[in-house]
């Protein structure tokens, strides 16, 4: 994306990352370190967690939780077409098929009655997205989950910090996957944590994450140690540094503060834009405390897909970062071979095509949100103007 004046995302990092970045640089540890230790523990306990795995992505992280799981060829996964891809593609990694469901109009998350229809006899997890943060439905999927007897998988990867009638996203499936990616709610670079309260499973992704050495006393063990070459399954290099583990020290450090200066972002939008009738903003779970990873508004069904698409476009030319999240999955050329087409998923493609992400991060002030609201406004008047 060229450099804009008012960004899409931005983390927000500072003096106490710089600190921790550079006392690993002189420590001579770069990898396996105290600090992967600290920020694993830091992330279990946002999410209630036992275990927190740390891994060198998001995407990662939910590969080696589906391989945990004993998931491969031949089984079906029922997920989320309206997502960011990785949530899915992790499932075609571990050779097993998507099965996508459509999804509620109002929280962008899976119908749970779509859901249940969707369930067969191959079906062997339920691989459930917060989307945009947003955790509706996560306790109807457990229960799913629990009748039909196959694990809940939480790819909470944008999910980090909300919780919802008392429970951390995080804390509902068998495990849940955080991502750290630079546009998330907190950065390590690159990175992801995976999450679950089962032993197995956690000493399981620590040998895949570390090319199947044998985890012992649920830490990877060390180089120059007999077992260091010892591997009993073929794993993979998905380990996170400790430089980039340093840098999520310091931001879960921040983590309130950081959260809170989202929602404080988020009202200003909410306010802003809550009497526009051509905007439908993003709905709010009851006894939800939102941890908002983006703000994406969305067209009325008046708007179509080329309109939705030149706002974006004159956003971008007035210098401010938007974007089309997302588009659906099942409609991306890698799925083809699945047999979708468009109109399989009629609302999450009616979504899909009216959705605007507006810039969003804790530095935002409210200038800088009444600069983009100003724009947008006039944008959607051109669109209202040039159809009339
Ligand atoms: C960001 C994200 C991921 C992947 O994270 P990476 O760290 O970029 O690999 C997976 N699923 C969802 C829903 C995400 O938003």
């Amino acid at each position: 994306m060229p450099d804009v004046e008012i960004p899409l995302s931005r983390p927000d990092l500072g003096p106490t990352e710089e600190a921790l970045v550079l006392e690993v640089l002189r420590s001579g540890r770069l990898s396996m370190g105290p600090r992967i230790l600290e920020f694993e523990r830091d992330v279990a306990l946002v999410a209630g967690r036992r275990h927190g795995v740390a891994v060198s992505s998001g995407t990662a992280g939910l590969h080696l939780a589906l391989l945990a799981l004993g998931i491969g060829p031949g089984d079906e996964i029922v997920t989320t077409p309206f997502s960011f891809i990785a949530s899915s593609n992790c499932i075609l990694y571990a050779g097993a098929t998507p099965v996508f469901v459509d999804i509620c109009p109002r929280s962008l998350n899976m119908d749970p009655r779509g859901l249940e229809g969707a369930i067969t006899p191959r079906t062997k997890a339920i691989l459930a997205v917060e989307t945009f943060a947003n955790p509706a439905h996560m306790e109807a999927y457990e229960s799913i989950a629990a009748r039909h007897e196959v694990p809940l998988v939480e790819d909470c990867c944008e999910a980090l910090g909300t919780t919802v009638r008392g429970r951390a996203c995080g804390s509902f499936g068998r495990a849940g996957v955080f991502a750290f990616y630079p546009n998330k709610q907190i950065t390590t670079g690159e990175g992801g944590v995976i999450v679950t309260d089962d032993d197995r499973l956690a000493d399981l992704c620590r040998s895949l994450r570390n090319h199947g050495r044998t985890a012992s006393m649920g830490q990877s063990n060390e180089p120059g140690t007999g077992s260091w070459l010892a591997h009993d399954r073929v794993g993979y290099n998905y380990r996170m540094s400790e430089i980039h583990a340093a840098i999520g020290v310091g931001q879960m450090r921040r983590l309130r503060s950081i959260v809170e200066r989202r929602r404080e972002v988020a009202t200003m939008y909410i306010n802003r834009l809550s009497d526009n009738p051509s905007v439908i903003l993003p709905t709010i779970e009851p006894e939800c405390e939102p941890s908002w990873f983006v703000f994406v508004v969305r067209l009325t069904t008046g708007f179509g897909v080329e309109e939705r698409d030149r706002i974006i476009r004159g956003m971008r030319n007035h210098e401010i970062g938007c974007s089309n999240y997302f588009p659906c999955i099942h409609l991306q050329p890698p799925y083809a071979a699945l047999g979708y087409r468009p109109g399989s998923f009629p609302i999450a493609e009616s979504v899909s095509q009216r959705t605007i992400a507006l810039p969003f991060h804790a530095s935002l002030t409210r200038r800088d949100v009444d600069l983009v609201c100003q724009t947008l406004e006039l944008m959607i008047s051109r669109e209202s103007l040039s159809r009339s």
